[in-house]
């Protein structure tokens, strides 16, 4: 491991709605063990510097061994399902993430603990009823990205990255919540830097 990798600033951890993940050009899969909920599902927590750049594959000797986190696998099916095709059970999403990613955070966390992190911030930051609570639901409709961030800076006190697709009828969809958080993995923070959004003024929360 270098020692410039090593030295990230925060982690973005991001999570993605189904429903436009489905709904892109590529499609979706279900994952062997079922539909997921209709709940946002993690994506991934990402070390990252304050510049915008990013650590990626930081261990080339760390394999993704699945027996480290078997009494995670209830809890990482339903809130870190993978949606690719073809469909399978998850061990590759969670392996990308892990060697992609996580291997750049090995000064805070062993696989175990970086998988339980990301599945502790999930319960912690509850996006949909966040979004509930705002009168914003997958329902088809379409709700002004304004609003959206707005929810969710008035709940958690900070401002999130949204990313956006657009779907086979050139709708702007919402499809990932960029939060941020501090080097031990477990406060969110004000983020140091926003990722650049790709969305319109206007966007769809489709309905999964
Ligand atoms: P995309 O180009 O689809 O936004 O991102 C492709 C992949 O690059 C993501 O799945 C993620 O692994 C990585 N990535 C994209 N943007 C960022 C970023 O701002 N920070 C980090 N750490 N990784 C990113
Ligand atoms: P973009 O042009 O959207 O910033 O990045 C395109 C792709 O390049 C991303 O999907 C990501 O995979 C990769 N990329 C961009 N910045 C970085 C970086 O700082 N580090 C690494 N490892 N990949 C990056
Ligand atoms: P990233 O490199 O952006 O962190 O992760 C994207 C990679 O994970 C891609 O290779 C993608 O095929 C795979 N993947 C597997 N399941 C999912 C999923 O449910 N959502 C996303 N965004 N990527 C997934």
């Amino acid at each position: 491991l270098c020692a410039s990798e090593d030295n990230f600033d925060f982690f973005y951890f991001v999570q993605q709605w189904p429903g436009s993940y489905c709904d892109t050009k590529q499609s979706c899969c279900y994952p062997k063990t079922g539909k997921p909920a209709a709940d946002f599902g993690i994506h991934g927590l990402w070390p990252n510097y304050k510049d915008g750049s990013y650590p990626s594959n930081c261990d080339p000797d760390s394999v993704f061994d699945k027996s480290q986190i078997s009494d995670l696998m209830s809890k990482l099916q339903k809130s870190w399902p993978t949606l690719a095709c073809p469909s399978n059970e998850g061990f590759k999403f969670w392996s990308h993430e892990w060697i992609k990613h996580g291997t750049c955070s090995e000064s805070v966390f062993d696989q175990h603990e970086y998988f339980e992190a990301g599945l502790k911030l999930k319960d912690k930051l509850n996006l949909l009823q966040i979004l509930n609570n705002a009168g914003i639901k997958p329902d088809d409709k379409f709700y002004k990205l304004e609003s959206i961030r707005d929810a969710i800076k008035e709940a958690t006190g900070f401002t999130p990255g949204i990313h956006c697709n657009v779907d086979s009828s050139h709708n702007n969809q919402l499809l990932e919540i960029y939060t941020c958080v501090d080097t031990s993995g477990t406060e969110f923070i004000e983020c140091p830097l926003l990722p650049k959004g790709r969305c319109a003024s206007s966007v769809q929360f489709p309905k999964f």
